[in-house]
């Protein structure tokens, strides 16, 4: 039986994809074998990832003048890798709005000095405990960085912000780690210098991380940046410096065919913003439960709260997964819940957690 994952990644895939995945896993289109055991420089791995290229540009409108990039080593390794690209010996400016921005941050503060560069914290919400976004007044950028650096969706903390025209002002490119809401809506791509993300989330099985990047942005590597964690290098070569990861490249593949058969993005983005009100009206509906967050700035994708009474937790988190609800429990960083509803997350999920909600709160409060 399959449950209503709430994991914040690697999380929830569509069903149809798994099983397509199931049907072509002994024989990919009659070849007689899967599409993970023949070379990735063959024919047929060659039209996967051609097609999962092309579908990704169409669904989120990817100007030519933009690389698409399937890299390894999660947002993580981007963390290290956009400074190795993008710092060029200058200074880059970043801002925190959560955990991952943080450790962002502290990556780029740590690999500057060895790149000839510097980085500023050109603003932070830390003292609102990372609960909005930052008000243009309280940022302090640098008109000559080479990039700003955001997190347009906090995993951890549920601040999802797509404002950001204030950051644009100098006209600095934008770059955005957007993991956990890539494909969960609409974006402007040419509003961004880079945009990154994990893929565990909404685009497919762990090991794949997406990188899209202006092409001028990708002509002054460090010089002693590893040829793999080279944009320039990698765009030069699809991808295929080495061998990519060819089974999460293929789902992704799949993913972005399911998003279009679904209408696309305008569409992921209508069911997802009904899917989050509904969740964020239930818990505003009673003292019971609690999120912190602004609620301009609320995430679509991932909903904390908390219980008023936190000795129910256990027991909350318990009667949940009895209920088919499961991987609720909060991020380690900041306890209480999490409930991430993802694409993949069918509306009857998320309206079988506010019932339960509901139900946990009546009996307990
Ligand atoms: N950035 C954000 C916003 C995330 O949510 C995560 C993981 O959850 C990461 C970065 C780190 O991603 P990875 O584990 O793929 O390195």
């Amino acid at each position: 039986m399959r449950v209503y994952n709430f994991s914040a990644g690697p999380a929830m895939l569509p069903e149809p994809v798994l099983r397509t995945v199931r049907e072509e896993l002994l024989d990919w289109h009659g070849i007689g074998s899967s599409i993970i055991e023949v070379s990735h420089r063959g024919k047929h791995f060659s039209e996967v990832i051609a097609r999962a290229e092309a579908d990704l540009r169409k669904l989120l409108s990817i100007p030519e003048d933009y690389a698409v990039l399937f890299l390894q080593g999660g947002a993580t390794l981007q963390f290290s890798a956009i400074p190795m690209n993008l710092l060029g010996g200058g200074s880059a400016d970043y801002v925190v709005t959560g955990a991952w921005s943080q450790k962002a941050f502290v990556e780029a503060q740590r690999i500057a000095p060895v790149l000839g560069g510097r980085v500023r914290l050109a603003g932070s919400t830390e003292e609102s405990g990372f609960t909005r976004a930052p008000r243009p007044e309280e940022l302090s950028l640098d008109p000559e960085a080479r990039y700003v650096h955001v997190c347009t969706n906090e995993t951890i903390h549920g601040v999802e912000w797509l404002e950001l025209e204030a950051l644009q002002a100098s006209g600095v490119p934008l770059v955005a780690d957007m993991s956990s809401h890539l494909l969960s809506r609409p974006i402007d791509v040419r509003r961004f210098g880079l945009i990154y993300a994990g893929a565990q989330k909404n685009i497919g099985p762990a090991g794949l991380t997406l990188v899209i990047v202006r092409r001028d942005l990708m002509a002054l590597p460090w010089e002693g940046t590893p040829p793999v964690l080279r944009h320039d290098r990698m765009a030069e070569n699809g991808s295929m410096l080495n061998t990519p990861p060819t089974f999460a490249i293929y789902v992704a593949g799949l993913v972005f065919q399911w998003l279009e058969s679904l209408g696309g993005l305008a569409a992921m983005a209508q069911r997802n913003e009904a899917k989050a009100r509904l969740l964020y009206e239930c818990i505003d509906a009673t003292p019971f439960y609690r999120n912190a967050v602004e609620p301009r700035w609320r995430s679509w994708m991932n909903v904390p709260f908390r219980l008023a009474d936190e000795s129910l937790n256990e027991r909350f988190l318990q009667e949940a997964e009895a209920a088919g609800l499961k991987y609720l429990k909060g991020h380690k960083m900041v306890g209480g819940m999490r409930a991430s509803i993802y694409n993949a997350m069918p509306r009857e999920g998320v309206e079988a957690l506010v019932a339960f909600l509901r139900d946990f709160a009546a009996r307990h409060a």
